[in-house]
């Protein structure tokens, strides 16, 4: 048996590469579609690193909320009669009614990871866990002219190898995070994405003064977090603005993430896309929800009134220079205004500089050749998310993540997760049929069949 636990000698129609949301969505999409085509289903697995399903886990903070509504669950848009809606969880889990009283738009982070949780767990028998893939190469199948299909090969946790064999694959490997350059995360350096496992095997009385880098919204929320869980602690936030900027989420700019504007993105003209960034950036980048950044102004305000302050903003400042070592870090700031370095000797420090997003190449590696690129470098995209080949490849590599410069702002976002995997699934099973059409018309025309 192969690494999938079904035959070696088998050709999945898909590979999905990474289980968190997006390739969770493109599963229950083929799984629904499998329901109403039980004859002909699409085959798939997917291997996802993790040794079990963790949706950002590190940052998985009390009361933080999410961002998108819970009806842009991992099915609804796409089929809201779908068994893995929000809803549908709510349900099983004798919830509804009492979610309903909330009258929240916004689950808690922790609610939604329950949710993703037990979606996860219905389609069990379709991902390896602890499975990494760590190549993916061409291959030319017996009676075709180009590469038509894929060797996949995964590194399970023990250090052992396989190799799959698939039509397509789903890239979906997330989000990288990203540190200032010459910065390395340590014992007491971590980057937000490591944040709470880094701070759960702390004493939190050895806290004595912490501090956050960054403006957007994890860096806030781990601000609030810090101050509520050290109460005895010096807290400094390291802002390079002059202040937490506000997520838009009011209704008209909320439209850049409907499925529609994927559309008017990917077809729009160049001065089109760049509207959307210039005037939608703040729907989600280096951004904070208001009910945040009120309360830690409030928390601020309160701190000055009573007079003894332990929560300290330091705006317009940058770090240009940071030791860290196993007890603490040693940090050199620049201030932006006059210039003027100040240094800072805290217990942690914590950088929330974000994420880069998902790049392919780091997986595809030598493949990568094989796909096109535009002028400023970046991969070329079908409508259907599929690379576009350069060297008429059969085989199909899609990608949920990297593609907000062909597909926009939502590329790395849940809003249009379920719409997406539904338009992957759908290309996947219609380009299945016209090969099999191609397939059987040349062995109706091929001499020996007369
Ligand atoms: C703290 C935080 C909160 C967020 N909240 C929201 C929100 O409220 N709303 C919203 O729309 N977006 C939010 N986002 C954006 C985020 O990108 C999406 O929520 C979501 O995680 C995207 O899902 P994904 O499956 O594409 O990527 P991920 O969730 O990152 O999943 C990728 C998976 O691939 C696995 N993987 C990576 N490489 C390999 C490999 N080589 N082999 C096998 N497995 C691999 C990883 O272990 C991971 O599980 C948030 C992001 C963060 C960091």
């Amino acid at each position: 048996m192969g690494i999938t636990g079904r035959g070696k000698h088998e050709v999945l129609d898909l590979v999905g590469i990474g289980f968190g949301p997006s390739n969770l969505a493109l599963a229950i999409a083929l799984d629904e579609h499998g329901a109403s085509a039980p004859q002909h289903p699409v085959t798939s697995h997917f291997f996802e690193r993790q040794p079990a399903f963790g949706w950002h886990r590190n940052m998985l903070l009390p009361s933080t909320t999410m961002q998108i509504s819970f009806l842009k669950d991992l099915a609804t848009f796409r089929n809201p009669m779908s068994r893995f809606s929000f809803v549908s969880y709510l349900h099983a889990s004798n919830r509804l009614v009492q979610f309903v009283n909330n009258q929240d738009f916004y689950p808690t982070r922790q609610e939604f990871h329950q949710y993703l949780e037990w979606a996860a767990a219905a389609l069990g028998d379709r991902v390896t866990y602890g499975a990494e893939v760590a190549s993916i190469r061409p291959r030319t199948g017996p009676g075709s002219r180009t590469a038509d299909l894929l060797e996949i090969e995964v590194r399970r946790g023990d250090g052992t190898t396989g190799t799959v064999t698939a039509r397509n694959v789903a890239i979906s490997t997330g989000l990288v995070p990203r540190l200032p350059k010459g910065v390395t995360s340590g014992p007491r350096v971590w980057h937000s994405s490591e944040f709470l496992g880094r701070f759960g095997a702390q004493t939190p009385a050895d806290l004595r003064h912490v501090a956050v880098v960054g403006a957007g919204q994890s860096a806030a929320e781990i601000t609030r977090f810090l101050h509520d869980s050290l109460p005895h602690a010096q807290v400094s936030a390291v802002i390079p603005s002059y202040g937490y900027s506000i997520a838009d989420d009011t209704p008209f700019a909320n439209q850049v993430f409907d499925p529609g504007a994927v559309d008017e993105y990917y077809y729009g003209t160049q001065r089109a896309r760049d509207a959307f960034w210039r005037y939608h950036g703040n729907t989600n980048y280096s951004v904070v929800d208001a009910d945040v950044i009120r309360d830690l102004y409030r928390r601020s305000y309160d701190e000055e009134v009573r007079g003894g302050r332990r929560l300290h903003f330091r705006n317009l400042t940058r770090v240009v220079e940071v030791e860290g070592s196993a007890s603490g870090a040693w940090v050199m700031l620049r201030s932006l205004l006059d210039d003027r370095r100040e240094e800072l000797a805290v217990d942690a420090l914590v950088f929330a500089t974000g994420y880069d997003g998902m790049d392919p190449a780091r997986l595809l590696g030598d493949f990568d050749r094989h796909f096109q690129r535009d002028a400023a470098g970046r991969h070329r995209l079908e409508r259907d998310y599929r690379l576009v080949s350069a060297s008429g490849l059969t085989c199909g590599v899609y990608l949920q993540g990297g593609t907000e410069h062909s597909h926009g702002l939502s590329s790395s976002l849940l809003s249009n997760t379920a719409v997406r995997s539904g338009e992957i699934a759908d290309s996947i099973v219609m380009r299945r049929t016209r090969q099999e059409l191609g397939r059987s018309r040349s062995v109706a025309e091929s001499p020996s069949a007369a």
